[in-house]
């Protein structure tokens, strides 16, 4: 970090914010004048000053960021990629993870029958959405807790790990007890409390991109989770808001590798959310595949016409099907395995 002074700023003020810096973080402070120019460089553990607490200061002229204001995240303190393993499923390092369900489960018989056609497939984990974050009030809230047991019922009938959606701090215990992975969705992801409370437990978090979160804002919003303690952060590109109104979100393909050169945190895209549209989930998976995702979060239902939520954008079972042979058969030039 360079801080910038004013010119003249007086010996005593910056000596004032140097002795400040040195004696709340792990840093060394380099300084450095010139006729034109004064300089704090700053070297260390950055990532716990709040640069606006600098830049506050009259004789700061600007503050100059050389590392990422992200540290357990950031792949500069951790180089390895991270592999997260749940139930002996693993997502990250050189698998391709599916996690496949329907948007919201809608009832017993129908989640068992999918979560059984999924698995023989070869989908390694069940989603399913229990607490939805509906834009619409009126429209289907979810199953709730009911949800939750009846996925853990095809959970039982097929041993495919769960996957589904927290929306509240107090509904923590139930999801650490009674889920694999717990979703933070795009509405959520900067709900700074939640990711708190979440770095508390050390069980999955699959956190996906805000609507308009920077690539930044994403990897900050795993620091709040990942600095309480919980390392087992799993990132999503699901799409963001653009002007374009084709597609329902428009899916940021370069985040993928953006975010495997900064973090060594695993990677995956949801194309069903990214595209609002079940035929554009196929050819989307695959550029997912193409630029070193560690997986794909898709939907699928049975009738997609009748689905609750979401229907225009799943695919029904016997298009995952294929859509799982065509990157099996992919898979090996993009060394990944399935
Ligand atoms: C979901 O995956 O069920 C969901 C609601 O997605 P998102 O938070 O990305 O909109
Ligand atoms: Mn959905």
């Amino acid at each position: 970090m360079i801080i910038v002074m004013c010119k003249d700023a007086p010996q005593e003020e910056i000596n004032v914010i140097r002795e400040k810096l040195i004696k709340n973080h792990d840093i060394e402070i380099h300084e450095s004048k010139g006729t034109n120019y004064h300089l704090l460089g700053v070297v260390g553990d950055t990532s716990t000053i709040d640069p606006s607490m600098i830049e506050a200061n009259r004789i700061v002229e600007k503050l100059i960021r050389v590392q990422s204001p992200y540290k357990r995240a950031s792949k500069m303190f951790k180089p390895d990629a991270s592999v997260i393993n749940i139930e002996g499923h693993k997502i990250g390092g050189t698998h391709f993870s599916v996690i496949a369900g329907p948007c919201s489960i809608e009832g017993r018989d129908s989640l068992i029958d999918l979560a059984k056609q999924i698995k023989r497939s070869g989908a390694q984990f069940l989603r399913g959405g229990a607490f939805k974050p509906r834009t619409s009030p009126y429209s289907f809230q979810g199953m709730g807790e009911e949800g939750i047991e009846i996925m853990n019922e095809a959970k039982r009938q097929t041993g495919l790990p769960v996957v589904t959606e927290i929306m509240s701090i107090d509904k923590i215990d139930y999801f650490n007890e009674n889920v694999d992975i717990i979703q933070v969705g795009a509405r959520n992801m900067q709900n700074f409390t939640l990711l708190k409370e979440l770095g508390r437990i050390q069980k999955p978090i699959l956190l996906k991109r805000g609507l308009s979160a920077t690539i930044e804002e994403l990897l900050m919003a795993a620091e709040y989770v990942m600095s309480g303690g919980n390392d087992n952060v799993i990132l999503c590109e699901r799409g963001i808001r653009t002007f374009e109104k084709y597609t329902r979100n428009t899916l940021d393909i370069s985040a993928v590798p953006v975010i495997k050169k900064l973090s060594h945190l695993p990677v995956i895209v949801d194309p069903s959310h990214a595209s609002g549209e079940w035929w554009l989930v196929e050819p989307l998976a695959k550029a997912a595949l193409a630029v070193g995702a560690d997986g794909i979060m898709v939907e699928v239902h049975q009738d997609p016409q009748n689905a609750k939520s979401d229907g225009q954008q799943s695919i029904k079972p016997e298009k995952f099907d294929l859509l799982m042979k065509t990157l099996k058969s992919l898979s090996p030039f993009l060394d990944k395995t399935m």
